[in-house]
């Protein structure tokens, strides 16, 4: 499994979760492990639990067993016993941005040594029937008869134009996430595990939701927090679960490191499901293209150099200001890619969080040098493209470049990871050129 590296004296306690990863187990002995993985993380820092599941009715148990597995011996101490989960239970179980920022102010104990853990889990689920000694993945038998499971992601992957008339804003985001090519990917792979696939590859990409916005908001205090996502299997008998990814960043005084972390691919075509004693073993394979062919566009260049150019040049107060707050920004990106590249599996698994972050982050300090960032991205798109472009050239408003910018952060999420460091390389390099 691809891991990051570390030298950390956290990693011997992270390493049974990092085992996991790809490898189905009992809903209890997961919870047990990422315990005692947040335990350790931040020895025995005071706590707090988010918890991103689908509104299902099949996650209940999932939901009973985190609140006393996890989030109760976590908090004990601190919490009142049911006030220790930050819940976001909606369709499909995404991470809402802002939830971790809200969770962070939230749970404010510290331990004596002024530090915090706070777990957050994000279940993706998945139906599992077992029918004349073969599984099927995505169906499950509710209250005698047999549904879609995740009937929210079934329905993402189906062409519907009367469900489109009406608006579904979590299709739409869901759409924006996953993209045009990943869901054609998934159309196109068998019916027995489509849907395993499309929640692996849902709960991998919200777990770099996650990334990038503990990365977008670092805090102060010493925070470890923990993000472990999985597909819960929806079987008769009782749930278990399939561990897809484990991040582990610790955030101090204004910066965010990335400590430890290992990831299955969002790339549909490079996971490998097979069954190895009747549990459920899933590896990617590193080697498989990203289904995204979106090159970073060199050409764009210039227009990222004028702007850059022009807020470092303002005299206006105001801007110079801003000019300095991106700057800084980009230094910080900059050392999180140096530390990455150094780390293949690391530097693959994080890039799209981290351009993610520093896209999110640009927008709030420098709206229109984000702009120009996003259009090195979104040179593959000619209309856009040109759009922007348009845009840059009349001067948008910062309001106008922020609403620009939230509309496409998103897409983000749809390039290839070779493509999203190709962007990092870009943006990066840019200011360097300018610096020297
Ligand atoms: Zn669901």
């Amino acid at each position: 499994m691809p891991s990051i590296e570390s030298s950390s004296p956290q990693h011997s306690a992270l390493s049974e979760l990092h085992r996991q990863v790809g490898f189905e187990l009992a809903l209890d002995a997961y919870h047990g492990g990422l315990r005692r993985g947040a335990q350790a993380a931040a020895r025995g820092a005071a706590g707090g639990a988010v918890l991103v599941t689908c509104s299902d009715e099949f996650q209940g148990e999932l939901r009973n067993a985190f609140e006393r597995d996890v989030a109760r011996p976590l908090c004990s101490g601190s919490i009142v016993g049911p006030r220790s989960i930050f819940a976001l239970s909606n369709m499909a179980g995404r991470l809402e941005t802002g939830a971790l920022e809200l969770a962070q102010q939230h749970f404010a104990a510290r331990n004596a040594s002024n530090e915090r853990v706070i777990v957050v889990a994000i279940m993706a689920h998945c139906g599992a029937v077992l029918s004349k000694g073969d599984w099927t993945y995505g169906r499950v038998d509710r209250f005698g008869v047999t549904s879609s499971c995740c009937s929210v992601l079934t329905r993402l992957l189906e062409h519907d134009d009367e469900f489109d008339a009406v608006r579904h804003p979590w299709r739409e985001q869901l759409n924006a996430f996953f993209g045009p090519e990943r869901l054609e990917a998934l159309r196109g792979l068998d019916g027995s595990w489509r849907l395993l696939a499309t929640a692996i590859t849902h709960a991998v990409l919200q777990g770099e939701s996650g990334v990038a916005e503990v990365l977008r908001g670092p805090t102060q205090v010493s925070t470890h927090v923990l993000i472990a996502c999985g597909v819960v299997l929806n079987r008769v008998g009782g749930d278990s679960v399939l561990p897809v990814a484990i991040h582990h960043l610790h955030a101090r005084g204004g910066e965010v490191e990335l400590i430890h972390g290992a990831s299955l691919r969002s790339t549909p075509g490079a996971l490998h499901i097979e069954h190895v004693a009747g549990r459920l073993v899933v590896r990617s394979d590193e080697h498989t293209e990203s289904v995204s062919a979106r090159r970073a566009q060199g050409a764009q260049r210039g227009e990222l150099a004028a702007q850059t150019r022009a807020l470092r040049t303002s005299t206006d107060a105001l801007t110079a200001a801003r000019a300095k707050l991106a700057d800084e920004e980009l230094d910080s990106a900059r050392r999180q890619v140096e530390k990455l590249r150094s780390r293949p599996q690391a530097w693959r698994v994080y890039a799209r969080p981290v351009l993610r972050g520093l896209m999110q982050t640009l927008g709030v300090v420098a709206p229109e040098f984000g702009l120009a960032a996003m259009l090195v991205q979104s040179g593959h798109d000619a209309v856009r493209a040109q759009r922007l472009r348009k845009l840059l050239e009349r001067g948008p408003s910062s309001a106008e470049a922020r609403q620009t910018l939230q509309q496409i952060e998103a897409e983000i999420q749809q390039l290839g990871h070779r493509d999203a460091q190709e962007v990092l390389d870009l943006l990066l390099e840019e200011r360097e050129a300018l610096l020297s």
